[in-house]
């Protein structure tokens, strides 16, 4: 369990970052439960309740999501429900529990990185961008890919496009952390095929996407380009999985999410 000297509630982001940038040890609190299985020693905890960032929105062009929105918000969201064949909401509903999915938030689980996240694998399927209080705007590939930086995660904005979406993971257990998961998003005809928990963080599967959005959507075609998934990505051992055994599954995965695909 982390011990906290100080916890605050900021009427600003601005506020917020002031507070953050002060100490090493100030950290941003979400719902605290990745926390709670460390022992960190933090100065002041930056509870950003005030800040009305339990939000989901949706404006012409994009959809918005606050930092401090649950997951189980998420999964519920008649917004998020209405568009891409609601992969956000399958994407989390096998975190653990509802109790625990009302609790934990969309600002920490992305800003964390965490490889094994399966929300992460869901938005990146999808145009999806990152907005930081300091860093700006980009887009979650870029913000995956950026060396780690003291901020704050505001919202996730989300571009209401005409992608259709799928999710797809495997667990040893239920409720267990995923040992492969895997989206794919079909938008016009170009795919975005994901693959997270290898048990690197996620990554879009650039070769393989390429390959199936220039070529014909046959059985054939999706064969190769689960095939060519993976062997494109880097995959690793740890005490869930093998890396032998993360690459056959993400063939399995990644072949299953095509074939939906193909048949909607
Ligand atoms: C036992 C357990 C099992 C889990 N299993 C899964 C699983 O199977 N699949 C899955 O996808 N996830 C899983 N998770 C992760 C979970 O879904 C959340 O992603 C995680 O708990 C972080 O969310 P939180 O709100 O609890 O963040 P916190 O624990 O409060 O914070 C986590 C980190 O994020 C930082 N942070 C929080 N909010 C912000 C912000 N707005 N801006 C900047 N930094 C911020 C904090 O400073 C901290 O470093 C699991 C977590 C636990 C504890």
């Amino acid at each position: 369990m982390f011990t906290l000297i100080e916890l605050v509630q900021p009427e600003s982001l601005e506020e917020a970052y002031e507070i953050l940038s002060k100490r090493k040890n100030n950290i941003v609190i979400g719902g605290s439960a990745f926390l709670r299985m460390g022992q960190k020693r933090i100065g002041t905890g930056i509870d950003l309740s005030n800040l009305n960032l339990n939000l989901i929105e949706e404006s012409e062009d994009y959809i918005e999501i606050g930092a401090m929105t649950t997951l189980r918000d998420l999964e519920v969201s008649p917004i998020l429900n209405k568009y891409f064949d609601q992969v956000i909401s399958k994407s989390v509903k096998d975190i653990i529990g509802i109790q625990f999915r009302n609790v934990v938030t969309v600002g920490g689980s992305v800003f964390s990185k965490y490889g094994f996240s399966d929300l992460i694998v869901g938005l990146l399927a999808l145009d999806t961008e990152v907005e930081l209080y300091k860093g700006g705007r980009m887009s979650l590939e870029e913000f995956l890919n950026k060396k780690y930086e003291k901020d704050i995660l505001v919202k996730l904005h989300i571009k209401k496009n005409n992608a259709s979406a799928l999710y797809k993971c495997m667990r040893n257990s239920r409720s267990d952390y995923p040992i492969l998961n895997v989206s794919v998003s079909k938008s016009d005809n170009s795919f975005k095929i994901c693959v997270g928990a290898r048990p690197q963080r996620a990554t879009i599967a650039k070769e393989a996407s390429d390959f199936i959005s220039s070529n014909i959507l046959n059985e054939e075609n999706i064969i190769k380009a689960s095939e060519i998934a993976s062997k494109e990505l880097v995959f690793g051992s740890n005490m869930r999985a093998s890396k032998e055994y993360r690459e056959a599954i993400c063939k399995s995965l990644v072949k299953n999410a095509l074939m939906e695909v193909s048949s909607c």
